[in-house]
């Protein structure tokens, strides 16, 4: 019998490498599926609908909402992003692990609803480190990269609620982390419940048999 994936969520500041990490981890493994997340934010230069987001109106977000159709959904820096559902239930049942790359609210949403997510945050070295990437990316005015620096501020608050913190110092070196990480959480007790009972039981058969 196949497995459930694992749904790993991987939040972290506006520039820290998630979205560089992320495509790491789907280009040398074929175990992850990535969400690709609905937003009402305008597509950056080099950025295609359907593969960074699903870029829509305002209306379209919401007449998503009302249909059920996100599994969870927030409002950061002005602008709507939210995780389909159909794709990440139908990719957990095909025994991949899903990674979804959302924010805190988000995050925590998905935690309500599936006790079982694992909640990955992605640090950067530093602060100042964080400044510099965001900046150099260059995809962003200043009045909006030091909204997000601030928006980093509130988000280093709820930190604790992650299960592991990973620092995107060196990106290959993090890759492998995030990598490590979600393939231990694979042997943990609760995700082997079956494995357990049927050991149980093959040893119960056993040691009647040896009577
Ligand atoms: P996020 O998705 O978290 O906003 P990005 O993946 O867009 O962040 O990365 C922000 C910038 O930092 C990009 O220009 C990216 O190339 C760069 N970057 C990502 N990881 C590293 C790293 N380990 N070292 C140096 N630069 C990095
Ligand atoms: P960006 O505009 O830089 O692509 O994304 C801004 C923030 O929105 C990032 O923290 C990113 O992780 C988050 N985000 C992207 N997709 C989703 C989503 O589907 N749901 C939530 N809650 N956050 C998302």
């Amino acid at each position: 019998m196949k497995h459930r994936g694992i749904l790993a969520v991987v939040s972290g500041f506006s520039g820290a490498g998630k979205g560089t990490l992320m495509k790491n981890l789907v280009n040398q493994y074929d175990n992850y599926a990535l969400s690709i997340s609905m937003t009402t934010r305008l597509p950056r230069e080099g950025e295609e609908d359907g593969r960074e987001y699903f870029f829509v109106s305002k209306e379209t977000f919401e007449e998503k909402v009302g249909q059920g159709g996100l599994i969870e959904y927030a409002c950061y820096c002005d602008n709507y992003y939210g995780t389909p559902k159909e794709y990440v239930e139908n990719q957990l049942a095909m025994g991949r692990d899903v990674l979804l790359e959302i924010e805190i609210q988000g995050a925590l949403k998905v935690r309500e609803k599936f006790p079982e997510a694992l909640l990955l945050f992605v640090m950067p070295p530093s602060a100042k480190e964080l400044e510099n990437r965001l900046t150099g990316r260059g995809t962003e005015t200043p009045e909006v990269v030091s909204k997000r620096l601030r928006r980093a501020v509130s988000e280093a608050q709820g930190i604790e609620n992650y299960d592991y913190i990973v620092i995107n110092d060196d990106l290959e070196m993090c890759t492998q982390e995030l990598h490590s990480i979600i393939c231990t959480a694979h042997k943990s007790v609760g995700r082997n419940e079956e494995f357990i009972e049927n050991m149980r039981q093959e040893l119960n058969v056993l040691v009647k048999g040896e009577k």
